[in-house]
């Protein structure tokens, strides 16, 4: 009772750790996958606000590349200017060197200066100067162009309006990308010295310089994973592009970035968007590597966890059904003891004289002790499969002759239980190659479960036939019949069916699994045919020795002569 307490105690744990192995194997895994998609997820985040940064570190290059001959002007003194303009009409050396410098530099073409704060494009007639790099001084523009014209006008107007609000020395506009204009301020007084006008050439900014460093910084498209758009959206244009393999197209590429020159070249805008890069790939691939890899590792330990635990459970059955083996078995030993002993004292004291009584307790002691050899003979030989003791002889056998002489000697016992027993055999059967000692116990047992589990209608029947390379042996009778469910389970050791039927039969659950143990010895295999109450058939399949049968004089020669079976006297 004790022992069954404790397994049953065991089981609960072992389907508690089993949950437990369970629940921690999908945490673990969950949090794997949530780990490598998070990994993904910032090795693409990181990427992208480094494609971002690329981007917007390229507008203020741009930047740079305008204004950089400029920065020097900042710190020269504007009052200094304004009186050499006002004396000479020419600029102070350092301001002349710079915009001799600007000159050399192709994206400008020319330089127009204006004195004061007037639209030269209105109504007053201002003179607007040209600038002359060689000799360095101003001559009057007769033939200023437009572009100049609109950037004086815009910065005129600019000046006048920021003026009013801030205090500062100089200021750059830009009149889209055509010319950059750059105003002198006096910061003491707050007037404005004049404005100079640079023209922008075109062609240069946008074959030139955008085309070379938009390819040098962002091509080709699938190395540096996106490409990148110059384009004027007033225009609705596409002025130049990262890789010239990807034309802009919104329908096929998402626009990922947009970033404007800060301060300039006001209708164009930089316009970018990201493709599979080597970078996205990788990690897609690492991705996918590290999932298949969990997968395998998930799968195994969900094998490993669930094989452990189905082999435990079934230790539990047999260890369960051991208990009740041994419980059972000492039961059983003793009472043919008794029985043995009861009778024997009743003889020995010489309390029983009369012939019929004597001879009823001489039966009583024959049939105990035979129940007690079988009994003790069946331990034995789980016993010997236990320790793989079990050794084979095999012979060839001729599978008629076999199952005649165990029909022959069990008939008479048999029949005289009251059953209908009958054998039949194929024709030609062909040899086989089996321990005929071997071949009887598996019989035997199986006619042994045939009489045991038959209560109603009494009858057994042997057969033998051939096909497919192998001898059926088979066992068949009417009785209780086994249930489809409990047909694998039959064979195991210490198993009994448990239906009422069984129950009030006599048994230990070891006779099946012998008899399997040594069908497989012999190289054969047995199957159960059977429902409930519908009786049985069990079938031994013993692989053939020759397909022919042997000559009548071979076969006397080959057969192996059975023994007989005196336990069914
Ligand atoms: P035992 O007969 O000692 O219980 P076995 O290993 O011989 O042990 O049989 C295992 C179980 O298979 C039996 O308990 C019984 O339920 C079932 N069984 C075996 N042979 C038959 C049969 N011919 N008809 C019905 N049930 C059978």
């Amino acid at each position: 009772m004790t022992m069954i307490k404790k397994l049953r105690k065991q089981n609960t744990l072992r389907w508690f750790f089993l949950g437990i192995g369970i629940a921690a194997v999908l945490a673990l895994t969950t949090l794997n996958i949530y780990s490598l998609y998070a990994l993904r997820e910032s090795t693409i985040e990181a990427s992208t606000d480094n494609k971002k940064n690329q981007v917007d570190e390229f507008a203020e290059q741009t930047r740079s590349r305008f204004l950089s001959q400029f920065y020097k002007l900042v710190r020269l003194d504007t009052e200094q200017l304004q009186q050499a303009w006002e004396l000479s009409g020419s600029f102070p050396e350092r301001y002349s060197a710079v915009l001799t410098d600007a000159l050399q530099d192709s994206l400008y073409t020319d330089i127009y200066f204006i004195p004061e704060n007037h639209d030269v494009c209105g109504e007053s007639s201002q003179t607007v100067y040209k600038y002359n790099p060689e000799s360095k001084t101003f001559t009057v523009s007769d033939d200023t162009p437009q572009i100049t014209c609109d950037g004086f006008s815009i910065a005129v107007s600019r000046t006048q309006v920021a003026l009013n609000e801030y205090r500062f020395s100089n200021r750059v506009t830009f009149d889209a990308h055509r010319s950059l204009t750059l105003t002198f301020i006096n910061t003491k007084d707050r007037s404005v010295i004049g404005h100079i006008n640079l023209v922008v050439d075109q062609d240069y900014l946008v074959n030139g310089y955008f085309k070379n460093e938009l390819n040098k910084q962002f091509g080709p498209a699938d190395k540096t994973g996106m490409v990148v758009w110059l384009r004027d959206w007033m225009q609705d244009e596409v002025l130049a592009v990262s890789d010239e393999s990807f034309s802009y197209d919104r329908d096929q590429y998402d626009i990922d970035i947009r970033q404007r020159f800060p301060n300039m070249l006001d209708n164009w805008q930089l316009r970018a968007s990201f493709i599979e890069s080597p970078t996205l790939a990788a990690s897609n691939a690492s991705l996918r590597r590290n999932l298949i890899v969990l997968g395998f590792a998930v799968i195994a330990l969900f094998g490993a966890l669930v094989f452990m635990f189905i082999n435990a459970q079934r230790e539990r059955e047999l260890a369960q059904r051991q208990a009740g083996f041994l419980a059972n078995i000492t039961h059983e030993l003793k009472t043919p003891l008794a029985v043995m002993q009861a009778a024997g004292e009743n003889i020995a004291d010489g309390r029983v004289t009369d012939g019929k009584r004597l001879k009823s307790y001489g039966d009583h002691i024959y049939n105990e002790s035979v129940r007690l050899r079988k009994m003790i003979e069946k331990l034995l030989d789980v016993a010997k499969v236990d320790a793989g003791l079990n050794v084979v002889e095999q012979a060839p056998l001729q599978p008629e002759d076999v199952l005649r002489q165990l029909y022959e000697s069990t008939k008479g016992y048999i029949q005289q239980k009251g059953f209908d027993y009958e054998m039949s055999a194929q024709n030609n059967l062909p040899m086989i190659m089996a321990d005929p000692n071997h071949l009887e116990t598996i019989l035997n047992n199986l006619i042994e479960n045939a009489v045991k589990y038959s209560h109603d209608e009494k009858y057994i029947r042997l057969g033998v036939t051939s096909s497919g390379g192998v001898v059926q042996f088979t066992v068949s009778d009417k009785g209780d019949g086994i249930p489809k469910k409990l047909h694998k389970l039959i064979f195991e050791k210490f198993y009994r069916a448990e239906n009422t039927l069984t129950a009030k039969t006599k048994g230990h659950g070891l006779g099946l699994s012998i008899v399997k143990n040594l069908v497989e010895l012999n190289g054969g295999s047995i199957e159960v045919e059977s429902e409930q109450g519908g009786g049985a058939t069990f079938i031994v399949s013993i692989p053939v020795l020759v397909d022919k049968p042997l000559f009548e004089t071979d076969q006397q020669q080959t057969v192996t002569e059975p023994k007989t079976s005196e336990e069914y006297v």
